[in-house]
Order: C-alpha cells, then sequence, then structure tokens
C-alpha cells in the first residue's frame, strides 16, 4: 500500500481489542458496554472467547497516518 499523502511504501500491522471493533460516525453515540453492531455501525472485526478482535492496518510512519481498507476484513 501506497501512502496517499507522501506515496512512500506503508507498513502493514494490526490494532487488537478485547471488544468489537467497529467505526462509527462522529454524529452517533458510540457503543459503551454492548459490543451489537448498530445499523449506521462498519463492524470492522468480533471478538471470540479465546481471540482479540484484530484488524489489519496499514501505517505511514513518516505521516503518522493509518488506513483501514475494508476488503480486508473477514467479517
Ligand atoms: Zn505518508
Amino acid at each position: 500500500m501506497i501512502c496517499p499523502y507522501c506515496h512512500q511504501e506503508m507498513i502493514i500491522g494490526y490494532i487488537q481489542s478485547e471488544k468489537d471493533l467497529s467505526w462509527t460516525p462522529e454524529e452517533q453515540p458510540a457503543n459503551l458496554f454492548v459490543n451489537r453492531f448498530k445499523t449506521y455501525q462498519v463492524p470492522l472485526d468480533k471478538r471470540h472467547f479465546f481471540k482479540m478482535a484484530i484488524v489489519k492496518v496499514y501505517r505511514c510512519q513518516k505521516c503518522q497516518i493509518e488506513m483501514i481498507i475494508e476488503k480486508d476484513l473477514k467479517l
């Protein structure tokens, strides 16, 4: 993946969580406790009993930005 700002190669890594991960529009409330995805959310990954939620993320060290590609998601 090439960084859209500086056009250098991005590094692949992961964001992990003990809770389900989703993208939520700014004007909507974030989930506090319940891990059920709302219709306005984009599910990124669900945690399982012995596995944390993991999302593949591209990072540009120079620009200090992270990118998630929805086609990489396993949901
Ligand atoms: Zn960059």
